[in-house]
């Protein structure tokens, strides 16, 4: 999944894009509202971490161009613990929920997997067919009785598609959730990693749509 992460404070900025690269997420990071505001208009994101104290346009400015041109992207915004009055007017600006800080940095993760979630129109945590098992809070798969190890990256390709079963992505798709702009991309990536999790789950799990891209079955 491709996140953008729009922090000013550069200690926290880096601990945080330590913490998603490491949870296998893309991650594109910009410090101030304007470059926001670049990149949303520009690049397709799976959500948006908001800061909302920022220079040259403020989080709540941001939010509300976003949603006046009627982008749906999940938008999870950060602010202050003591600022209630703050987090009222993102939610009601738009933003689909918001985490306090200093982060828990748990907390913050589950969040982000929540919206990812909700947004993919899934209630129930746990994808299931046909005997493979995937649960992306805990990255736990398994087929049958067996538990199955991936790869960051393997997982970085599966979860775009388990998050919307029966909908396709295409390579250049599932290529963005793979690196950020900082990384090179090569041509083949994405086909190497579907190999992979063909001979680890089975041929059935992940089905090429000719000309297309890929997708996973409805449970
Ligand atoms: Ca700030």
């Amino acid at each position: 999944m491709r996140l953008l992460l729009v922090e000013d404070d550069t200690m926290i900025g880096e601990s945080v894009l330590d913490l998603l690269r490491a949870e296998a997420y893309a991650v594109d990071w910009v410090k101030d509202g304007e470059m926001a505001d670049t990149a949303l208009r520009t690049g397709s994101y799976d959500l948006v971490l908001l800061d909302l104290g920022l220079p040259r346009k403020n989080g709540l400015e941001v939010l509300r161009d976003l949603r006046t041109r009627r982008d749906r992207v999940p938008v999870l915004i950060a602010t202050a613990r003591d600022s209630v009055r703050q987090r009222i007017e993102g939610l009601d600006a738009g933003a689909d929920d918001y985490v306090l800080k200093p982060y828990d940095l748990d907390e913050l993760l589950a969040r982000i997997r929540a919206l990812l979630r909700r947004a993919s129109g899934r209630a129930e945590p746990i994808y299931e067919h046909k005997g493979v098992s995937i649960n992306p809070a805990t990255r736990e798969v398994s087929v049958g009785s067996q538990a199955v190890v991936l790869s960051a990256r393997e997982w970085a390709v599966l979860e775009p598609l388990i998050a919307r079963p029966g909908m396709v992505l295409s390579r250049t798709q599932l290529e963005e959730k793979l690196y950020s702009w900082r990384n090179e991309v090569s041509s083949n990536a994405v086909e190497v990693y579907i190999h992979g999790l063909r001979k680890k789950l089975g041929a059935d799990v992940i089905q090429n749509v000719r000309g297309v891209g890929y997708m996973v079955p409805r449970a």
